[in-house]
């Protein structure tokens, strides 16, 4: 979670989401905090007992989104079209945008760009009242897990980016060991409950490999 972090900077790229206080989505946001700092990540990923799963990836996708909202905030000033013309994570892999929707034919753009729409179409979903419903006793549609599968693997492209070309500069701020936390996070997360497909991560399978390696 954002706040166990002493993060140097604040900024966002887009506004944070929030999670209503008094709400059981509040709580178990609570939760997920509490047992993160326990240190044991394969644990505090786990469903809490008793806890619906759409319920538990819901709250954990939008604390994902704002923790990758706040890490990609600090590196944007260094994200440009000069920069980085492709979206791109390392050499090998290429990313042209497409949400299905309002653009159903991929295009090729800048990563600033293609970074832009990706967390303004994440920020919709989540905003979408009857994707993310934060009311209690609302149920969430019969969807919901392939669509938050699609947003975690998209989100995961922000990561991937941010580590291939942006990793000099989060050095430089001091964010590695945020980033790095906030990574590892997430992959144990996708991985618990099989939300991303392992050729969406190869572009950084290696990092996988070494940080979940000393947890098993
Ligand atoms: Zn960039």
């Amino acid at each position: 979670m954002s706040f166990l972090f002493g993060s140097r900077s604040n900024k966002t790229f887009k506004p944070k989401k929030n999670i209503p206080e008094g709400t059981h989505q509040y709580d178990l946001m609570k939760h997920a905090a509490a047992t993160l700092g326990s240190g044991n990540l394969r644990l505090a990923v786990m469903l809490p007992e008793g806890e619906d799963l759409n319920e538990w990836v819901a709250v954990n996708t939008v604390d994902f989104f704002n923790q990758i909202n706040m890490l990609y905030g600090t590196v944007t000033e260094f994200c440009t079209e000069q920069s980085c013309p492709v979206m791109s994570a390392g050499p090998r892999y290429e990313y042209h945008w497409a949400d299905g929707h309002t653009i159903k034919k991929p295009i090729k753009c800048s990563a600033p760009k293609y970074i832009d729409y990706l967390m303004t179409w994440v920020q919709d979903q989540l905003d979408d009242e009857t994707l993310f419903p934060s009311k209690i006793g609302v149920p969430f549609p019969r969807n919901f897990l392939s669509m938050a599968k699609t947003i975690l693997k998209r989100l995961f492209r922000v990561y991937a980016h941010i580590y291939h070309q942006h990793f000099p500069q989060v050095i430089q701020l001091e964010e590695e060991a945020h980033l790095n936390t906030s990574f590892k996070h997430f992959i144990f997360f996708v991985q618990e409950f099989g939300l991303v497909d392992k050729r969406e991560l190869a572009p950084l399978q290696e990092l996988i490999d070494k940080l979940t390696s000393k947890d098993r």
